[in-house]
């Protein structure tokens, strides 16, 4: 496994060459990251927070943390003095613990919302009418410590290409019209989180901003 050899293959590959890379490190060793590092990696993406709490000390200053899994709001206060983007908020109250941290320590955190746009039951997220019912809501708009950058999705695990270009169509169909509201000062939609290391491609086709890529660039993972 050569990870910088990977990376350069997968960069070659994108529809897109501006779309961001996350490198997802999820059970991987120090030593992968710091290959990735050194290979002019600085996003890097984990979905679990013991993870990252263990990983962070250990990697350079400058590196940028993405967590991508679902966040359990008793662990948000653990990660908020440093995480970059949370991609995974998927309900109101966790959106709201993380505001309550930001404000605890006068950091603004970034977040994406996760987008439920799968059609397994599984998947984390919003869906449209959850989505509504925040947006329109009182609470909501009195949020002062996250700042809401774009939206997050994951697409179903399929080898249909169609279906998977559905969704993400659908997705950014999703975003661009939410942007043309009258939105809060701290909902600024930019970014596009969509794509994997299965589906990068087409994602980036249908818009995506920022891709999460693991297994392409260090190897199928060991669970054990
Ligand atoms: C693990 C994970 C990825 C990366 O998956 P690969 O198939 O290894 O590229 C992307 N997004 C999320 C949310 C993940 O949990």
């Amino acid at each position: 496994m050569n990870i910088a050899e990977n990376l350069h293959d997968i960069k070659s590959s994108f529809f897109n060459p501006d779309c961001l890379l996350i490198a997802v490190s999820k059970t991987k060793p120090i030593a992968d990251l710091l290959e990735a590092y050194e290979a002019g990696v600085r996003d890097f993406g984990e979905n679990k927070v013991q993870e990252i709490q263990a990983k962070e000390p250990e990697m350079p200053d400058d590196t940028r943390w993405h967590m991508i899994g679902h966040l359990q709001r008793n662990k948000v206060k653990y990660i908020a003095p440093f995480i970059h983007l949370i991609h995974s908020v998927d309900s109101f109250k966790l959106l709201s613990e993380i505001n309550k941290q930001g404000e605890k320590i006068d950091r603004k955190i970034s977040v994406l919302l996760q987008i439920h746009i799968a059609e397994e039951e599984s998947k984390f997220g919003f869906d449209i009418a959850e989505l509504e019912e925040m947006l329109n809501s009182d609470e909501f708009k009195k949020l002062s410590h996250v700042n809401i950058k774009g939206l997050m999705g994951m697409a179903t695990l399929t080898t249909n290409q169609d279906q998977i270009r559905k969704e993400f169509k659908g997705l950014k169909t999703l975003f661009e019209e939410i942007k043309k509201r009258d939105l809060p000062d701290f909902m600024q939609l930019e970014e596009l989180s969509m794509g994997m290391s299965s589906d990068y491609r087409v994602a980036q086709e249908e818009g995506s901003t920022m891709v999460r890529i693991g297994s392409s660039i260090f190897g199928a993972r060991n669970y054990n």
